[in-house]
């Protein structure tokens, strides 16, 4: 702080009052950037022997294992399941670290909203059968202006945790609505919600916006239980944000929740 009061002056005070908090507040700042520099550079330092490992796991997993007793087989398993756990979790904090520090370009362009709902379906099929649970795709004609892959991930994210969070035998829908809004003396806007629609156990309302958030999960033995890490919703706003848009959840406890974003439709597009 380099401002010096005049003591005599009640107004000067306030403001050296002000000056602290400003200070507090960057040295508050670059803690965080700190700490996000340091998870990034751990994260970086264990992707590639993780990743490694996983592989060398993968290939002992597929091969002939007549040698190894069942539960020799069950704990290669384990080990194989748990390597993949943390080579996901690692590329999630660096696909948010990535996002959120502005590096990421996005490469935005006149993407069918149809195309991208089927897109991450697609993606998504196999472990929906594996749950015994159907995907349903509600089409529509509209363009919106998006980084492809992103928005993909993006709904491919929302679709594996409506499946996690779902029992067997249920639906997920997908579907999209646009809304216009006109401005005074303004140009009109238009913008398309996305929705991702389950039927699943829901969210009870005081963690509905705290889910958002990194590390956040409702239930903490959830990333044990279902292999979830509580970043792809946190990836999820980046992205989201990053394209204008926003992002939200609605959710009925034990009935089912589900999760709007938007993102700006491409004007004349039609
Ligand atoms: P995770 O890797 O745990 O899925 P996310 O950031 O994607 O992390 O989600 C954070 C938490 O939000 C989840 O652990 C879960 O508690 C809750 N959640 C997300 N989606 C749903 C859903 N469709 N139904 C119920 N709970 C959900």
């Amino acid at each position: 702080i380099t401002y010096i009061p005049h003591l005599d002056d009640t107004d000067s005070q306030i403001v050296l009052g002000f000056f602290a908090l400003t200070s507090d507040i960057s040295d508050r700042k670059a803690i965080e950037r700190m700490k996000d520099e340091f998870i990034s550079v751990v994260s970086h330092e264990l992707r590639t022997p993780l990743t490694s490992i996983h592989s060398s796991l993968k290939i002992l997993a597929t091969r002939k294992l007549g040698s190894l007793s069942s539960k020799g087989q069950r704990m290669l398993q384990i080990a194989d399941e748990q390597t993949e756990r943390l080579v996901r979790l690692v590329n999630n904090v660096l696909d948010l670290q990535r996002i959120q520090s502005g590096k990421v370009k996005m490469n935005k362009k006149a993407c069918n909203a149809t195309d991208l709902m089927i897109e991450a379906v697609q993606t998504m099929q196999a472990m929906a059968q594996e749950q015994k649970i159907k995907l349903l795709v509600e089409p529509v004609s509209w363009t919106v202006w998006a980084d492809h892959d992103y928005i993909v991930q993006t709904l491919t994210n929302l679709i594996s945790n409506a499946i996690k969070f779902s029992p067997c035998n249920t639906t997920v829908w997908l579907s999209a609505t646009r809304e216009q809004q006109n401005p005074p003396q303004q140009p009109t806007i238009t913008q398309i919600t996305f929705a991702v629609k389950d039927r699943g156990q829901g969210i009870p309302s005081d963690r509905i916006e705290t889910i958002f958030e990194r590390f956040q999960q409702v239930d903490s033995s959830d990333s044990r239980k279902k292999g979830g890490t509580g970043l792809g919703l946190a990836i999820c706003r980046q992205i989201v944000e990053g394209h204008g848009g926003q992002i939200w959840a609605e959710s009925c406890f034990k009935e089912g929740s589900t999760f709007y974003f938007t993102l700006p439709e491409l004007i004349n597009s039609e």
